[in-house]
């Protein structure tokens, strides 16, 4: 096992105060695990740009170690690099930069610029301010091309000047030791962080991964079926991604990075079962 597993948690930013209030107590809860940083996440198409860049200016504030997730969206180089100098002035170092996704109705439509392009301008502008992340799929990206373009193009990512990748959720452990793998015969050799997607609803779970390209092992959607209420979902969900984080950590995964949806008790679950 690793022996300092790097921990982080992904936020997205509430739309209503009541939604801030528990954001705030939610990582008030996780800071028990003295993660390396917390993200919050850019709306597709960059419909979340003030308000991911207000939680995050407000939380680096308060002495929070934060990385906003950042896209080009619908943006113009200009705003983004208003963006970039806000976040480099509020002393905020981490970014993860991605290509994002457009809001429905608009992908036909919208020019979307690739991850590497991004980070590219964002080295360009900022030389090596900030830890740039980049996103990683164990499971490929669904509108990849293939799997081995999948992972030349993360390869791009990271010859553009990323530092380090966190990964779309997965349940199968194979998957990401064999991206592994595949990503060192390409010569990639950054930290490639699992992300874990704790359980708890598993009917919305389900139709998410549809769209993302995350794949929940047959086995685990028939039993979760088996089961008429969410107590018993939540068990067996919190069962099996701790068997998950623990498989990880011992084939030696640098660390783990917790998609929270803004609530504080299952990531916590996970790591108390786990021992942290
Ligand atoms: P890229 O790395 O640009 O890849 C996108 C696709 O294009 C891949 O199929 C790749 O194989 C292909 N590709 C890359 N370069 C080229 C090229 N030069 N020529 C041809 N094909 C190419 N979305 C949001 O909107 N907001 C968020 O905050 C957000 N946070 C995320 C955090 C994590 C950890 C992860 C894993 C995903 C997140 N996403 C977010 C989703 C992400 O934006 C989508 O998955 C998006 O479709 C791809 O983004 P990317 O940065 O991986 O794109």
């Amino acid at each position: 096992m690793t022996s300092t597993p790097r921990i982080s948690f992904e936020f997205f930013p509430p739309k209503t105060p009541e939604g801030c209030a528990k954001l705030l107590k939610t990582r008030a809860a996780l800071q028990q695990f003295h993660p390396d940083f917390f993200s919050i996440t850019y709306g597709a198409g960059g419909s979340t740009r003030n308000t991911t860049a207000e939680i995050a200016i407000e939380e680096r504030r308060r002495g929070i170690s934060i990385a906003p997730h950042l896209s080009f969206g619908c943006d113009d180089e200009t705003t983004l690099l208003t963006l970039l100098n806000r976040y480099k002035n509020a002393n905020i170092n981490r970014i993860v930069a991605l290509r994002g996704d457009m809001p429905s109705g608009m992908g036909a439509t919208a020019q979307l610029v690739y991850a590497s392009e991004l980070i590219a301008f964002i080295r360009h502008h900022t030389d090596s301010h900030f830890h740039l992340e980049v996103a990683a799929y164990p499971e490929i990206h669904p509108e990849a091309e293939s799997y081995i373009k999948d992972i030349h193009f993360l390869k791009r990512k990271f010859e553009a000047g990323a530092n380090s990748a966190l990964t779309q959720y997965f349940y199968n452990v194979d998957s990401y030791f064999y991206f592994l793998d595949q990503c060192q015969k390409f010569g990639i050799d950054a930290p490639i962080i699992p992300g874990i997607m704790p359980i708890v609803n598993f009917t919305n779970l389900a139709r998410f991964s549809r769209n993302c390209g995350a794949e929940i092992p047959r086995w685990l959607q028939l039993r979760m079926k088996s089961y008429s209420n969410l107590e018993d979902m939540r068990k067996l969900g919190l069962e099996v991604v701790t068997t998950l984080c623990q498989r990880l950590l011992q084939g030696g995964a640098p660390g783990l990075h917790f998609y929270t949806l803004n609530a504080a008790k299952p990531s916590t679950d996970i790591l108390h079962a786990l021992s942290f």
